[in-house]
């Protein structure tokens, strides 16, 4: 094979390759990613939930354990935004209040 039929051979290959790849993303269509939005909030009557003594108003805990400021805002296992709600690594598949707490909290490093 001489050189220039080899060039030929590589850009007929990427050619389709890009086409192909075109082709599987209009069909399926690009991936959903799951937004926190999206997540249904974890209630307070969830059996993990009242094992942990969440609830979605850290200042109504009257568990002692729960030092003044602490939410989950500022606890390492949530990942969400600093209003609203956001996912816990507690509650796959759910979202917790932002001001919320549980018996979990553990401080974020800074
Ligand atoms: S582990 Fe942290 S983020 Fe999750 S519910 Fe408890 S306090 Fe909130």
């Amino acid at each position: 094979m001489s050189g220039h039929e080899d060039i030929a051979s590589r850009r007929r290959f990427l050619k389709l390759a890009a086409g192909t790849a075109a082709a599987a993303v209009m069909v399926s269509g690009l991936p959903r990613v799951a937004r926190a939005d999206d997540l249904p909030h974890v209630s307070e009557a969830d059996p993990t939930a009242k094992a942990l003594g969440y609830v979605e108003d850290a200042s109504t805990s009257k568990d002692p354990k729960r030092k003044p400021g602490d939410t989950c805002v500022n606890c390492q296992f949530y990942t969400g935004a600093p209003s609203g709600y956001g996912p816990c690594q507690l509650f796959p598949g759910k979202s917790v209040s932002a001001k919320g707490w549980c018996i979990s909290h553990t401080a974020k490093q800074a």
